[in-house]
């Protein structure tokens, strides 16, 4: 019997037009040969409520949320994840048989994307530059995978002390919130650096966060969430003082593959969606 019907997947934001998700999980579509859409859908934060709806009434398999929607989305949904629920966002819906159920992928692959390269968490003293949602995301991600110690920077008070807090709270971690002094050192301690702010984003790809790049250690590992431009003045910066850097593309892809996974039940053809994603953005 003939079979149009496409299975629907997507990304509801707003903005929403400048996000490349699609080129990944498109490309991981035709690669395993399934019939599966990926939609780049805008969705005003006073819809959200009729879009989510609309999830179930048209059967979606799942859904992405970017901003604005990542925290107003919880209150609409069925579940939430033991990593969702302690972040207390969600970027990822998987629609199982009606049921919404709301899981956190960002520091999931951020932490798949390390791990891939035998950057060790379990035991590692970690400094996180932004304490916004990606750095919830991979602050709690970390710290579920046995990161030792977490130094949490932020330009303001209130939301760096309240991840330091959560984390505390809810993970074994140990978690500390360092203000944004200028010129700020790194710990020598530090095992890894991750930048999570969007500081280097294009169009301001000259900007690089405010430290002191000579307390960077040779073999220091050194992770940015800005994946375009893929090479960032940041990771340049750190790579000249001996770090191994790893750049945004791999996170992306990381939490792509991790949802292709949970919308299909396949295994994620990773490298594929790593390819179509460079190729998008280095041109
Ligand atoms: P939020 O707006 O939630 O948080 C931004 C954080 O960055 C805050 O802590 C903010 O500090 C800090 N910040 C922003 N601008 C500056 C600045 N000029 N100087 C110092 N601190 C600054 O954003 P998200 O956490 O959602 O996203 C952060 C970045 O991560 C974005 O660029 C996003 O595209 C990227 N991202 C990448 C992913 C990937 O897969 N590679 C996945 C998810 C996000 P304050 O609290 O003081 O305002």
């Amino acid at each position: 019997m003939a079979h149009y019907r496409a299975e629907l997947t997507g990304v509801f934001g707003d903005p929403v037009d400048d996000n490349p998700t699609c080129v990944l999980e498109e490309a991981a579509y035709a690669a395993l040969g399934l019939n599966y859409r990926y939609l780049t859908i805008k969705v005003l934060p006073e819809d959200l409520e009729t879009a989510i709806a609309a999830v179930k009434a048209m059967n979606f398999k799942g859904i992405n949320l970017t901003m604005p929607h990542k925290i107003k989305v919880i209150p609409l949904l069925d579940e939430l994840s033991e990593a969702a629920g302690i972040i207390g966002a969600v970027n990822t819906v998987i629609n199982k048989d009606g049921k919404l159920i709301g899981e956190n992928t960002d520091g999931k692959g951020f932490t798949t994307a390390l791990k891939n390269n035998n950057v060790t968490l379990s035991g590692a003293k970690i400094m996180i530059l932004g304490a916004g949602g990606a750095a919830r995301a991979i602050a709690t991600e970390c710290a579920l995978n046995g990161a030792s110690h977490i130094y949490i920077v932020n330009r303001t008070q209130v939301s760096g002390n309240e991840l330091a807090r959560l984390i505390n709270e809810k993970t074994k971690c140990c978690a500390e919130y360092v203000p944004w002094t200028e010129n700020l050192a790194v710990p020598a301690d530090t095992d890894i650096l991750i930048n999570a702010t969007p500081i280097g984003f294009t169009p301001n790809q000259m900007h690089r966060p405010d430290i002191d790049y000579d307390t960077i250690r040779e073999g220091m590992a050194a992770a940015d969430v800005v994946f375009d431009p893929v090479d960032t003045l940041f990771l340049e910066e750190c790579a000249r003082h001996g770090a191994r850097c790893f750049n945004g593309i791999g996170m992306l892809v990381q939490q792509g593959a991790l949802n292709f996974t949970l919308w299909t039940g396949e295994e994620a053809p990773v490298d594929v969606m790593y390819n179509a994603l460079a190729k998008e953005l280095q041109g």
